[in-house]
């Protein structure tokens, strides 16, 4: 595995072994599927808005560590947010994973998120660390179009 700090290890470890929201639920205003094809990771995500706000997030998917984890955390700061601070925290988590290992994360809006920091200096991985993110943006303007 990367070289990443052993705490933050430890966090991505629990959140591969108990993810957070795994499991489709029934009722979704979107579901997307995202791939990245250069890692072999694979996620289902679905969506339920309730007006701007994230009233349902669930997910599956099979991969790496970094991706499932990712995901995981991704999906547990964003249930109940409102679109518009959900858009903020990708953004911080986007700029972060460009930031090429020397970005300084913001625990008061990443959360878990910021173990995934040491990601960013091996450009190889960001791609199963943004994942899941890409997928819920990706779902959350399917949902509004429909709502
Ligand atoms: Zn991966």
């Amino acid at each position: 595995m990367m070289q990443l700090d052993n705490l933050y290890q430890e966090v991505i470890l629990d959140h591969y072994k108990h993810p957070e929201n795994k499991g489709l639920a029934d009722a979704f205003d979107a579901q997307v599927h995202h791939i990245n094809p250069s890692c072999g990771d694979e996620i289902t995500l679905n969506l339920s808005l309730e007006g701007t706000k994230v009233k349902g997030i669930s997910w599956d998917g099979v991969g790496c560590s970094i991706s499932q984890a990712s995901v995981s955390i991704m999906s547990g700061l964003m249930l109940g947010k409102d679109l518009m601070i959900a858009q903020e925290i990708l953004d911080n988590f986007v700029s972060l994973m460009q930031s090429k290992g020397v970005g300084q994360p913001d625990e008061n809006v990443l959360e878990d998120a910021v173990a995934l920091a040491g990601v960013s200096q091996y450009p190889a991985r960001i791609k199963c660390a943004l994942l899941g993110w890409m997928a819920f943006k990706d779902a959350s303007v399917q949902a509004q179009k429909k709502n």
